[in-house]
């Protein structure tokens, strides 16, 4: 029986950029359920920003599955640590780095849920913008309906499908503010959990995209001007904060963000100083603000959770082209460790 399986992985990132996705494919002949089941395997880590030339060979190290929605069957999505050829995780592999971080946190049960905002493209525009010039401003199109209104739904339903065929915890999406702009929603899952579904979840969304002729951006100001920008804000509960009275521990975690505000800063995207003004529901990032359902503050407590007494913080700094590992570590670190 064949079985293809879509190895996939993280690059290095061009001049230590925002780093992309890399796919290839595997043919075996068995099944395969759980990571152990996938072998390791090796790329060129010349072309991929990981390695140079005279030593570049790089291991993928399979660590998640999911079903491969777009063959169907009993195919597989794989997703990969990357590792030198000394067996060491390499510099990009930002989950290492994670893995022992939330084996410390394990005890608190930290959840995460993202808010992953892209922008779709076609011939070098975004999606529904005219040929010369910029659609009507904004104000519409945050959760508009109608083909004057809505640019892009068919892929963001068909990447809706796929997510929930491949199993993963997607609960749910909009159209943005943005014309051409869009949302999906990962969590509420693990530290690690959420970064390898929301990996996948960008795959997918690239891979759909192509069926489409649409490409996919996470870039955090895709255009300038007096257009909003493309987050990835992250919410964030440990168990103390979901239980009765957690809005104490919610509270008691702002002084700790606020203290560590720079270093998250330095590690929420690149051109998070082009999305974070200030301006476009944002708070500059050369300050930390956070305050109940203030969409202009760094760290929003929701009106919900205000009024239960108890929930989840959004982290709204984080830029769309973020790191899940990454972003995931640093909460924890700060608010757990
Ligand atoms: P917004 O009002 O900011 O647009 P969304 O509805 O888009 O909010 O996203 C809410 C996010 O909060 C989802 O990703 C969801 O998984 C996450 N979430 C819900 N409950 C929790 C929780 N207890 N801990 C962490 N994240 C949570
Ligand atoms: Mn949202
Ligand atoms: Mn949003
Ligand atoms: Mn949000």
């Amino acid at each position: 029986m064949a079985t293809k399986l879509e190895y996939i992985w993280v690059d290095g990132g061009r001049d230590g950029g925002t780093k992309g996705l890399r796919s290839k494919t595997k043919v075996v002949n068995h099944a395969v359920e759980t990571p152990e089941q996938a072998p390791e395997w090796t790329f060129d880590g010349s072309s991929t920003h990981q390695a140079q030339g005279h030593e570049s060979d790089c291991i993928l190290q399979p660590v998640y599955i999911a079903a491969d929605p777009t063959r169907g069957g009993h195919h597989k999505l794989v997703l990969c640590e990357v590792f030198d050829n000394k067996g060491n995780p390499h510099a990009s592999n930002t989950r290492a780095a994670l893995r022992g971080v939330a084996e410390r946190a394990k005890d608190q049960d930290p959840w995460f849920g993202i808010e992953q905002e892209y922008t779709m493209f076609q011939n070098g525009r975004p999606l529904g913008w005219p040929d010369n010039g910029y659609p009507a401003p904004q104000g519409p199109f945050y959760c508009g309906v109608g083909a004057d209104e809505a640019f892009g739904r068919p892929l963001a339903e068909a990447h809706m499908d796929a997510c929930i065929d491949a199993g993963l915890a997607i609960c749910g999406i909009n159209a943005e503010v943005m014309p051409g702009q869009w949302e999906f929603q990962i969590g509420p899952i693990g530290p690690l959990a959420v970064g390898d579904e929301l990996l996948l979840a960008r795959y997918l969304l690239f891979r759909v995209g192509e069926e489409f002729d649409i490409a996919v951006t996470l870039d955090p100001k895709p255009v300038r001007g007096d257009w909003n920008g493309a987050g990835g804000h992250t919410n964030f509960s440990t168990k103390a904060m979901r239980e009765e009275g957690g809005i104490k521990a919610i509270n008691a975690a702002m002084p700790r963000l606020e203290k560590r505000h720079e270093l998250h800063i330095a590690n929420y995207g690149e051109g998070i100083e082009r999305r974070l003004t200030g301006h476009h529901e944002t708070c500059s990032y050369r300050e930390f603000k956070f305050g109940v359902g203030h969409r202009g503050a760094s760290v929003r407590i929701p009106l919900h959770v205000q009024q239960q007494g108890k929930g989840y913080l959004e982290d709204r700094r984080p830029c769309a082209n973020l790191d899940p590992y990454t972003v995931a570590r640093l909460l924890v670190e700060t608010i757990c460790l």
